[in-house]
């Protein structure tokens, strides 16, 4: 909407122009501090301060008083106080050749040549103080032509808002060539090389700074830094320290110059990489620096540079992959990390098969592109903090970080070789591409990168002497060991599946009577090649590899049932016992799932005992013991500590959990009678857990002795070889039905 005080043709001509101008020139820039639009004015002045005072006199020594009546074209502007349009006639496109009328908000300075923004602030102060009179002044400005236009400018202040009304004096102007440099040059060679100057007067904490200043840091022109406390939180923190530490030895004297590079904040929260270069200018009597300036440079598109080309040094050109310099620095890294905690790590070379052939037989250019998509597929094996590079024509190394247990790198080294396995396309054929893995353990097979490197080559050989598309350790032993880890987490994992899993049944007795009045389940697992594997070899890698959860399950479903046909058949009272990993009773649906096995079992309330070991009542895991109390009462389970007296609860605390049993550790039982010490303790269990009203079962016995002083003891119920080993379904079944048990 057009503003009432706009006129749409500008004011005749006026030939006070000229006078009016130098004379303003003259006061200035004190007099625009204490103007009437002070926070402009300030601005103005410091922001082009000096070097814009500077110039704009330059140029008005240089210049002819205009002749307005010849003006032509001509607009009219409204602006605010920061000199933002609110409103331009149209002319102001043509008046400087620009493809579209500017957008309101548009700073007027935007055009105007280097240190003409302070005369006008100036101008439209005095027209302000003068209620509104009109002040003329001519202004440069910038044409997108490239060249300047000179405008001779009638200036009147409307309220908050300024009205410029604008008439173009003559052509084109080119700057005349004064035999020395003028302002305006230096202005254009800052702007052309992206350089601003900066001057700061330590005294009073202030910086006076050239008005390129605001176009680096994308301000609008006016708005630019003012202290150097200011500037200081522009700069980047992680830069800081080097800024305060360059300008201490200047000013120490340990530097005649300041060179430093930093970044700075821009205004739309860009950083910029600036090489800030300066000196003393300015001393006290006492040698005390009063003044420092300098140049600021842009060094962006430097340091851009800079970090393509190290990028390029870390980097191979053809995968993309770090190359060997990178590896062998993150390798350096995860060995210093690893021997600070005392822990292993790993590096692995791999090695493409026949890859020579493979050369041969479809040539480079498509070998290059089969070694990219294989440098891909290996790539996704990887986690974070693993990395992958490429050592040689069709070689990779992986160094795996500290704390890298040497399964978890056969582990990967297995994945890396499965990763190619699916068909590669290469010159329209997929032929089979395989790896052959060699893994180095830190420590064991070197301390250092070079070593470590050395030690995979040589299991590399050994795994390639072995056939295509195979791993192996350094160290022989270390090898084995992994390796069937790694085949029995691979193969825990269908064992249910395939009808490999079994129960066995460990019958309990009651001492007094040598009647069996229940069973502890133990899992079995026989394997077609591997035999049967014992449960202390594959619990722990199914807990490691979150396979108990669904084992746990198992077991507990196809105890229940078989119990429940025992009770139903032989024995009413038949007590099942199972036993229960501390990982599994941080499964959130672990109390539903025994709620649900008994139900589905019809299993008699109160028959089933789960058998936890001591540390999961001793841990602090408030939420272990909620899922027992809830077992307890949702469940109405029974709970038993197991392999008791080998943890560290004590007496006292039994009387705060939620135990019914407790289960004397077999290495107690082993040597009573004749060990006084060991008969001690378990005498001492079981009337402890008499006069808490806990019942106790020993485990491990083997003797008719053993079981004669538990009974001596007061000891309820026992179990061990000595009485029954496990045994599977049948053979119990047939124990139940021949009911008098027989000791050892
Ligand atoms: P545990 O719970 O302490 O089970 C008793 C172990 O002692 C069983 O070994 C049993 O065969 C053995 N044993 C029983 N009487 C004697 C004896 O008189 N002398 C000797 N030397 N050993 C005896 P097993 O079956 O190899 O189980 C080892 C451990 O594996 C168990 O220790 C238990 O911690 C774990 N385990 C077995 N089955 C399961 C299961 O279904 N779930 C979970 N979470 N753990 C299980
Ligand atoms: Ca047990
Ligand atoms: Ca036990």
């Amino acid at each position: 909407m057009p503003d009432a005080h706009a006129p749409s043709l500008l004011s005749p001509p006026n030939r006070r122009v000229g006078a009016l101008v130098l004379s303003v020139g003259a006061i200035a820039p004190a007099a625009l501090l204490t103007g009437p639009w002070p926070a402009m004015a300030a601005a103005a002045a410091s922001a082009a301060g000096f070097f814009a005072a500077l110039g704009w006199l330059a140029r008005e020594r240089n210049r002819p008083l205009g002749d307005m009546g010849t003006s032509t074209p001509r607009c009219t502007v409204h602006c605010d106080h920061a000199l933002a349009l609110t409103q331009a006639s149209p002319a102001l496109r043509t008046m400087l050749g620009l493809s579209e009328v500017p957008a309101r908000g548009t700073s007027f300075a935007t055009w105007l040549a280097p240190g003409a923004a302070l005369p006008l602030a100036d101008a439209i102060g005095r027209s302000r103080a003068g209620g509104g009179a009109g002040v003329s002044l001519r202004l440069r400005m910038r044409h997108a032509d490239n060249g300047w236009r000179d405008v001779d400018t009638r200036v009147r202040a409307v309220g908050a808002r300024a009205v410029l009304e604008c008439a173009v004096v003559g052509r084109r102007v080119r700057a005349p060539a004064p035999d020395a440099l003028t302002a305006d040059d230096l202005d254009l060679a800052l702007d052309g090389a992206r350089c601003a100057l900066w001057d700061a007067d330590l005294d009073t904490g202030t910086m006076r700074l050239s008005p390129q200043w605001s176009r680096l840091l994308g301000a609008v022109a006016g708005q630019t830094v003012t202290t150097m406390h200011e500037l200081a939180q522009r700069v980047h923190s992680e830069d800081l320290q080097d800024v305060r530490s360059a300008w201490r030895r200047v000013l120490k004297g340990e530097d005649p110059q300041c060179r430093v590079e930093h970044r700075v904040r821009c205004d739309d929260g860009r950083w910029l990489w600036i090489e800030s270069l300066g000196r003393v200018v300015e001393r006290a009597a006492d040698g005390r620096v009063l003044r420092m300036s300098g140049v600021a440079i842009d060094a962006s598109e430097r340091r851009q540079a800079q970090a393509q080309l190290a990028d390029l040094a870390l980097h191979d050109p053809l995968t993309d992959l770090p190359n060997r310099a990178l590896l062998t620095d993150r390798i350096t890294q995860s060995i210093a990390q690893a021997a600070r905690h005392g822990e292993t790590m790993a590096v692995l070379v791999l090695d493409i098969d026949r890859f020579g052939h493979f050369n041969a037989l479809y040539g480079h250019a498509a070998c290059d592109a089969l070694l990219c998509e294989i440098a891909d597929r290996l790539r996704q094996v990887l986690c974070h903090g693993e990395t992958l590079a490429r050592v040689g024509g069709d070689k990779f190394a992986v160094a795996l970080p500290a704390a890298t247990a040497p399964e978890r790198a056969a582990g990967v080294a297995q994945q890396l070789i499965d990763a190619l396995a699916a068909p590669i396309r290469v010159a329209g054929e997929a032929p089979a591409v395989s790896a052959c893995v060699g893994i180095a353990m830190c420590p064991v097979d070197g301390q250092e990168v070079a070593t470590l490197l050395r030690s995979a080559d040589i299991a590399l050989a050994q795994a390639k002497a072995v056939g295509p598309g195979q791993m192996q350790f350094c160290d022989p032993q270390v090898s084995a060991r992994a390796r069937r880890r790694l085949l029995i987490e691979r193969e825990l994992a269908g064992a249910a599946a395939r009808g490999e899993l079994w129960i066995a049944y460990q019958p309990v007795f009651e001492v007094a009577s040598q009647r069996i009045v229940g069973a502890e389940a133990l899992l079995r697992w026989t394997h077609p090649q591997l035999g049967a594997i014992e449960p202390g070899e594959f619990i722990p890698i199914a807990e490691a590899c979150g396979l108990i959860n669904p084992l746990g399950r198992w077991t507990l479903d196809w105890a229940c049932t078989q119990a429940r046909a025992w009770q139903a058949a032989l024995a009413p009272d038949f007590r099942l016992a199972v036993n229960l990993s501390p990982l599994q009773l941080r499964d959130p649906g672990l109390v539903d799932a025994v709620c649900a096995a008994l139900q589905r079992t019809s299993l008699a309330p109160g028959s089933l005992v789960l058998e936890v070991t001591e540390s999961v009542f001793v841990g602090d895991e408030p939420q272990a013991l909620d899922t027992l109390r809830r077992l307890k009462r949702e469940a109405a389970a029974q709970l038993a500590i197991d392999d008791f007296g080998c943890g560290y609860s004590t007496f006292g605390s039994l009387r705060h959990l939620p135990v019914d049993r407790l289960k004397i550790d077999r290495s107690f039982v082993r040597d009573i009678p004749a060990n006084a010490a060991d008969a001690a303790i378990v005498r001492a269990i079981v009337s402890v857990a008499g006069a808490l009203g806990l019942d106790v079962t020993a485990e491990g016995v083997e003797t008719a002795e053993q079981l004669e002083c538990l009974a001596a003891m007061g000891c309820a119920h026992a179990q061990g070889h000595g009485l029954a080993r496990p045994m599977n379904a049948d053979a119990l079944t047939a124990r139940l039905e021949h009911v008098v048990p027989r000791a050892a």
